[in-house]
């Protein structure tokens, strides 16, 4: 653990809590655990990326953060066990966890059955298995959160995203389902849904296109608020959710696209 100050944060909203983010090392896992251990959590910086992860717990260091650094591939059970166990020893506490590694994309025709299993286990079976391995932990401590990465490809369904939509329309219903088994450990659940959010990943899917500053301006024209999103917009998500402010919520799917899914606009 890197601990470049100890006092617990009365004053914030996670002050000494101990939260585990997956996929922490880049874009919106990596500013939410920035924002998490900004308001006084004890984080757990998961990457299948050790540099990246340990960048991570660098930068919140010299902002007098406390996290650490866990190398793991979500996608498997005994990996994901080990870290379970780890984390719990590292931060002394978990109560809040985010399901937030994901990614992928591969067209219907040339998706392998070798794809098809990676892309859903990724996005799909991770969540399971971190769910399955802290929820003793969360029963045990009397009640957590659990935060899933959907996407508004789950919703629309997306060419050239076959088994990427198809994953996270399954994580909405995992969600609601997991919601009700929750409930009466004080365990809540909830999912956001994110847009196009500028993370380095989305930023190589514009590079990858023929004309990468109109396809950029067609994304942005897409929006109702005129601009793409921010991994700060759905790190704050992230925050809202797992806070007291949102006792009441569970089961929910939290939509944060600019109003890219509204409907038609003229
Ligand atoms: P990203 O690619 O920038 O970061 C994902 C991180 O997950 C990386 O650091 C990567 O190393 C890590 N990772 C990959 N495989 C892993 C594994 N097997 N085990 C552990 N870590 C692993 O992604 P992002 O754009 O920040 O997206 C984060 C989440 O938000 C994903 O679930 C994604 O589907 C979802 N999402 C993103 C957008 C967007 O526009 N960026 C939109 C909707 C949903």
């Amino acid at each position: 653990m890197t601990t470049a100050r100890s006092a617990v944060h009365s004053s914030v909203r996670f002050g000494g809590q101990g939260v585990l983010i997956t996929g922490a090392g880049g874009g919106i896992g990596r500013e939410t655990a920035l924002r998490f251990a900004a308001e006084g959590a004890k984080v757990a910086v998961v990457d299948i990326d050790r540099d990246a992860a340990e960048s991570v717990v660098a930068t919140i260091a010299e902002s007098g953060g406390e996290s650490v650094a866990l190398t793991c591939d979500v996608t498997s059970a005994a990996a994901v066990e080990a870290l379970v166990a780890q984390a719990v020893e590292a931060l002394g506490d978990l109560s809040v966890v985010v399901n937030n590694a994901g990614g992928g994309a591969a067209a219907f025709v040339e998706m392998d059955e070798a794809e098809w299993d990676r892309q859903i286990n990724l996005n799909l079976k991770s969540a399971f298995l971190v769910s399955h391995a802290v929820w003793p932990v969360l029963k045990a401590r009397g009640g957590g959160t659990i935060l899933n990465a959907g996407s508004i490809a789950g919703r629309w369904g997306q060419s050239g995203l076959l088994a990427y939509s198809t994953s996270k329309a399954a994580i909405a219903m995992f969600t609601r389902a997991l919601a009700l088994d929750g409930g009466p450990f004080g365990i809540r659940v909830n999912c956001v849904v994110p847009g196009n959010i500028r993370t380095p990943a989305l930023e190589a899917f514009f590079e990858s296109q023929d004309d990468p500053a109109s396809v950029y301006e067609k994304a942005v024209a897409m929006t109702s608020v005129g601009r793409l999103g921010t991994s700060a917009d759905v790190a704050e998500a992230y925050l809202y959710l797992a806070s007291d402010a949102a006792s009441f919520i569970t089961g929910t799917e939290l939509l944060i696209d600019g109003g890219l899914t509204l409907g038609l606009r003229e």
